[in-house]
């Protein structure tokens, strides 16, 4: 497998604000060999393949997914006896075939959409990790695919009934732990706070669910397996408590003050921004949304300290990552490109700055830096090309043309889009 895209324009995702004209990338054995002019004539046997002045950029990377659901609003996503009873039959060996042809299914939609590596934290009953190991055996097209497996919290956490198990104690929570990390997942997910959907009062979506000891028996046991700890984490009180406790990626956040900030350089952690399942909840009419009026008060605070604590960060040069938590409403698995344009749009920073977090900052947050995340020769092959500078308009990436994940080339991605998805985000542009 050898072949060169040839009269193209790069935007390396190194946060450079320079595209670099008239280029030609040449992909061997699924690796960038080199990057050269256009007109630089090659070594024989590999296919040109002319894109005709559009631009080369690296994949995006979504470091905050549940692999299982499609983003379709539904009043079973808020609990009650319809979501209770698909958990029931999704625990059943026959619900297990279902949900893991969604998760692949799910994979080759994210692949197909411009995403080459993607961090599934929370799914239920392990299938991200059955599929994940189908993805490294070869056996399905999808992306580069870390998985957590279900969240560790403790009774009445965020996920508890859904994508979590759970345990009281300091022990119980040692051994809930363990017990996941025996699957061998990628990482480990935790819920030190509640979410918009569980909270009981109106004001109070990042409730503290989780004290300091029980969070430390978490972290401290995927820790000595060599695992980075995620914690869903909606408010300043919860940011603490994680990352006291050892919590390596808060997700979502909330505003940050001075010992935050220091708490995260001292832990060397970064925030993951997802104000892709915030915003829609927060914005779109209560007859849209089917929120009742106290989740969608919660959701505007949510949404308003994610992009505050994604402020506070970007300008304290706190690594900020970026995630969409697809499966929520209004989540597709396609829509990783809108995360990057509203990062942009709300937390105030340059497209070029936005690509950088939603391609390398993220490879690094991950470690996997050294293999993918920019445009830059030597690493694997993970590219998209796109027919308009994204450095313009963040809205170039909604429709990509070309995708290679580790050099496997889509020439002619296909993505499926949920009209009633599309035309909420419309909205919201
Ligand atoms: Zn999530």
């Amino acid at each position: 497998m050898k072949y060169v895209l040839r009269n193209c324009r790069i935007v390396d995702g190194t946060g450079s604000e320079t595209v670099r004209e008239n280029a030609a990338v040449w992909v061997k054995n699924g690796r960038i060999r080199k990057i050269t002019g256009a007109d630089v004539a090659g070594p024989d046997g590999y296919e040109v393949i002319d894109l005709g002045g559009k631009y080369v950029l690296p994949g995006m990377i979504n470091m905050h997914a549940h692999l299982f659901g499609t983003g379709r609003p539904s009043k079973s996503m808020g609990g009650g006896g319809a979501q209770k009873a698909i958990i029931r039959f999704a625990s059943t060996g026959a619900g297990g075939v279902v949900l893991r042809s969604m998760i692949k299914s799910n994979l080759k939609t994210i692949l197909h959409s411009g995403v080459t590596t993607v961090r599934g934290v929370g799914d239920l009953f392990y299938s991200d990790i059955a599929v994940r190991d189908m993805v490294a055996a070869g056996r399905i097209e999808a992306p580069r695919t870390l998985v957590s497996g279900p969240a560790v919290t403790v009774p009445g956490g965020h996920g508890d009934g859904t994508f979590a198990i759970i345990g009281s104690s300091p022990l119980e929570l040692r051994a809930r732990t363990e017990e996941v990390c025996s699957h061998h997942p990628d990482l480990i997910k935790t819920c030190v706070t509640g979410g918009v959907m569980d909270a009981k009062k109106e004001g109070e979506p990042g409730e503290l669910k989780m004290s300091l000891e029980q969070t430390k028996a978490v972290c401290d046991t995927a820790h000595a397996h060599g695992l980075k700890v995620a914690s869903h984490t909606e408010s300043s009180e919860g940011i603490r408590v994680a990352l006291q406790g050892g919590v390596d990626t808060i997700e979502h956040g909330a505003p940050l003050d001075e010992e935050l900030i220091s708490l995260f350089r001292e832990r060397n952690a970064a925030l993951i921004c997802t104000i892709s399942p915030a915003l829609p909840l927060s914005e779109l009419d209560a007859s849209v949304t089917m929120l009742s009026p106290m989740a969608q008060v919660n959701s505007r605070i949510v949404a308003d300290g994610v992009i505050s604590g994604a402020k506070t960060a970007v300008a304290n040069g706190i690594p900020v990552g970026l995630g969409t938590d697809a499966s929520c409403p209004f989540v597709s698995q396609y829509n990783t490109w809108a995360e990057l344009y509203w990062f942009a749009k709300y937390v105030g920073v340059s497209n070029a700055y936005a690509i950088f977090c939603g391609t390398l900052q993220n490879a690094r947050i991950l470690g996997i830096d050294d293999e993918t995340g920019s445009v830059e020769e030597g690493k694997a092959a993970d590219l998209i090309v796109v027919k308009d500078n994204p450095l313009d308009d963040l809205r170039a990436l909604r429709n990509v043309e070309m995708v290679a994940c580790g050099g496997r080339l889509i020439r002619d991605p296909q993505v499926k889009k949920i009209p009633v998805i599309e035309e909420q985000i419309d909205r919201l542009l």
